[in-house]
């Protein structure tokens, strides 16, 4: 039965509650019904299709309907939906977090599984700290960067920064203390923040658990990039003080940066790297903390010592999402995607050089296959994301500015046309927002 855009939103609007949105928007703002995907598109209701420029809110890396992870799904579907992972195990988790092990930095040997991103950086959040407690030493404070992202669950809102998100909920958060990140991709600003970072850490070192950043690319602050070099120093001074470093890859994660993960641009091997968005390429809700034998030492023992990690969530591990991680992991290991990658974006730079000649147009930036483009000249009320996103959308691109920052983070497997057409639309829509003022 045919449908129409506009009768799916009806039905919609009357019972869901929609995720980051001011619902009232939508008495003005049309609702897209999806009703399949395939490669780079989305298609609605009535046949429109959409690029998926964002990659569907950062998770998806070899496309919609992909036919090889799709036949992975279906063979665990008839096989195993779920089982516990408390007392049991199943194929695709052990297989999936032998993968992982042997793709991240080398001191992370262990795989604890999670359900989502935000669930991760709690469940890192808690072991950091039980971890040191389980030492003899109370660190009941967090570090981060100015600016972060970690999710929008309680402790992971503490450590954020995105105002939005975040102000509202001030009088519930966990203690945290945050050191300014680096304020462009330059060596030198890498150099002042990390100044900074060492003298709070030798006056409160002491206290605190762990220092959790996103390595390279700060997603949801306005894809803001800062030079390896700080990863390099906040490592070892994380070290030098006794506190850890959780490496928040959940969005830098599986090529996005460039490598496979942004620590490896620094050669970094991080205390705790939590990982989810396109580890299922984008299919199934999963997530991972990965951790070190040692913090791992410090939680075995006999049982009635209670220092065990008790943290669960129901869909711990799920086999289903297990299976879409490790289809996804083979696509890696079949052909040079990084490679591949590194083409497309140097592509994608020369192509957006021309941005530059306008005058609405401020910094742009690209690190791997994330590509931002700043607008200036506008205030916040004039939501001129919002005009960008609405003007793309017309014409087939789904593109989802974060405030007055556009950018491209599209499935690996874009071809150049649909590069080209991605670019082109973002160009006519930033042109035409003065000429429609
Ligand atoms: C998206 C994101 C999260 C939160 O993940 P959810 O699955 O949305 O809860 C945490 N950290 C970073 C860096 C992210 O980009």
């Amino acid at each position: 039965m045919m449908r129409k855009n506009s009768e799916m939103m009806q039905r919609d609007l009357a019972v869901i509650w929609h995720p980051c949105t001011q619902m009232k928007d939508h008495e003005t703002l049309p609702l897209i019904p999806i009703k399949s995907g395939k490669g780079v598109y989305l298609y609605d209701f009535e046949g429109n299709s959409y690029i998926d420029a964002v990659s569907s809110w950062w998770v998806n890396l070899f496309g919609h309907a992909n036919s090889q992870i799709n036949a992975k799904v279906k063979a665990q579907l008839d096989t195993l939906e779920h089982v516990l992972l408390a007392g049991f195990t199943h194929e695709p988790a052990v297989e999936l977090a032998h993968k992982l092990v042997a793709i991240t930095p080398t001191r992370l040997k262990k795989v604890f599984y999670v359900d989502n991103g935000s669930s991760a950086v709690e469940a890192a959040l808690k072991m950091s700290y039980h971890y040191h407690l389980n030492r003899g030493k109370k660190k009941p404070v967090f570090l981060s960067l100015t600016n972060s992202y970690h999710g929008e669950t309680i402790g992971a809102l503490s450590v954020g920064d995105v105002a939005l998100y975040k102000e509202t909920y001030e009088p519930l958060l966990i203690a945290n203390r945050q050191v300014p990140v680096p304020k462009d991709q330059s060596i030198a600003s890498a150099g002042e923040a990390l100044e900074i970072l060492e003298r709070l850490l030798s006056e409160e070192g002491d206290q605190i658990a762990a220092l959790i950043l996103e390595p390279l690319i700060q997603g949801a602050g306005g894809m803001h990039m800062y030079h390896p070099d700080y990863l390099v120093g906040a490592r070892s001074l994380t070290k030098q003080y006794d506190v850890h470093l959780i490496a928040d890859e959940i969005m830098t994660g599986f090529g996005r940066t460039g490598k496979m993960f942004a620590c490896d641009h620094a050669d970094i091997s991080p205390d705790f790297m939590t990982l989810s968005k396109g580890l299922t390429g984008g299919y199934l809700p999963l997530s991972v903390v990965m951790t070190t034998e040692q913090v791992y030492e410090a939680f075995y023992c006999d049982y009635n010592e209670h220092k065990a990690f008790l943290h669960s969530h129901s869909y711990t591990g799920n086999p289903l999402a297990c299976s879409a991680a490790l289809a996804t992991l083979e696509i890696f290991e079949q052909s040079d995607i990084l490679g591949e990658n590194q083409q497309k974006s140097d592509y994608i730079w020369q192509e957006v050089a021309k941005f530059q000649q306008l005058e609405n147009v401020g910094a742009i930036r690209q690190q791997g296959m994330v590509l931002a483009i700043e607008l200036q000249g506008y205030a916040p009320e004039e939501r001129i994301g919002l005009r960008l996103y609405q003007y793309a959308l017309e014409q087939g691109v789904l593109l989802r500015p974060l405030g007055h920052i556009i950018y491209f983070m599209p499935p690996y497997i874009i071809t150049y046309e649909e590069i080209d057409r991605m670019i082109a639309v973002a160009y006519e829509g930033i042109v035409s927002l003065n000429t429609s003022a």
